[in-house]
């Protein structure tokens, strides 16, 4: 593994332990009900898989596509020449940008949602529902994100930061944790906080299609697709999906084949 690829992967595996240790001290939903051992061994089992598979595929596309566009000019912020902390910024802001709607659209097409589904069919919510993804669409992500990261020529020390944020951010913001109201509203007016993300797991439809950002709540606001709270009530609520809750969407080979299964 090069440089980079443990620099990722150090802060990944901080922040895990950092919100394992928080949930496990001052859970915010029961421990009881959301530290299931199926539910860990399907979230992080795919975690293993997508990992293993990107490794043999796509795993560096964002970082070679970066380098490649620095090399040849290509991309807005190789051309207008800025200094590299703000084109570094402004490149970290349109990626997060670029994945609120990529994000959006994985609940708009019908083909996407069927993949992100298995990401919505956790019926729980902790930090290993952060790394609850399909394979198939995490290589699709990786191929998304790289040709992003060509149209804007984001240097390759803003793609490393900004994928480390990512799955940071990930991280922090699936955590069965809870700030004080106070606390909660000053970070929401810019980040995503746990409390502002657990209404996008609601069983409620609307709520589902809500507070899709990732790193930054701006882009909620601004494309009016962010909820306060949900209906019900935030700390007892149902997460996950109502057609998807029996044994066979909740086993690490049962998420696997959802996609292709009927509804
Ligand atoms: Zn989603």
């Amino acid at each position: 593994m090069d440089q980079t690829g443990f620099f990722r992967l150090g802060i990944f595996a901080a922040i895990l332990v950092v919100m394992a240790l928080w949930e496990a001290i001052a859970p915010y939903r029961p421990r009881e009900a959301v530290r299931r051992p199926v539910r860990w061994l399907t979230n992080f089992g795919l975690l293993v898989i997508s990992a293993a598979l990107s490794r043999f595929t796509v795993g560096a596309a964002m970082i070679a596509a970066a380098i490649w566009a620095k090399g040849a000019g290509f991309g807005v912020l190789n051309l207008v020449g800025l200094p590299p902390v703000v084109a570094g910024l402004i490149a970290i802001v349109v990626l997060d940008c670029a994945i609120y709607w990529q994000h959006r659209f994985t609940h708009i097409v019908p083909l996407f949602w069927r993949f992100h589904r298995v990401h919505h069919c956790d019926v729980e919510f902790d930090v290993s529902t952060a790394v609850r993804f399909h394979p198939i669409e995490i290589l699709a992500s990786a191929i998304y994100k790289s040709c992003f990261v060509m149209l804007i020529g984001a240097d390759p020390w803003a793609v490393v930061i900004y994928e480390s944020m990512l799955s940071g951010f990930a991280l922090f913001n699936h955590g069965n944790v809870h700030f004080p109201k106070s606390i909660d509203r000053v970070l929401r007016a810019l980040i995503v906080t746990p409390d502002m993300h657990r209404v996008h797991h609601s069983s409620v439809e609307i709520e589902t299609n809500s507070n899709y950002g990732n790193i930054l709540s701006i882009w909620d606001r601004l494309f009016v697709s962010y909820i306060d709270h949900t209906k019900t009530s935030d700390h007892d609520m149902q997460i996950g999906l109502a057609e998807f809750r029996d044994k066979n969407s909740q086993s690490l080979w049962g998420v696997l084949w959802l996609p292709f299964r009927g509804r």
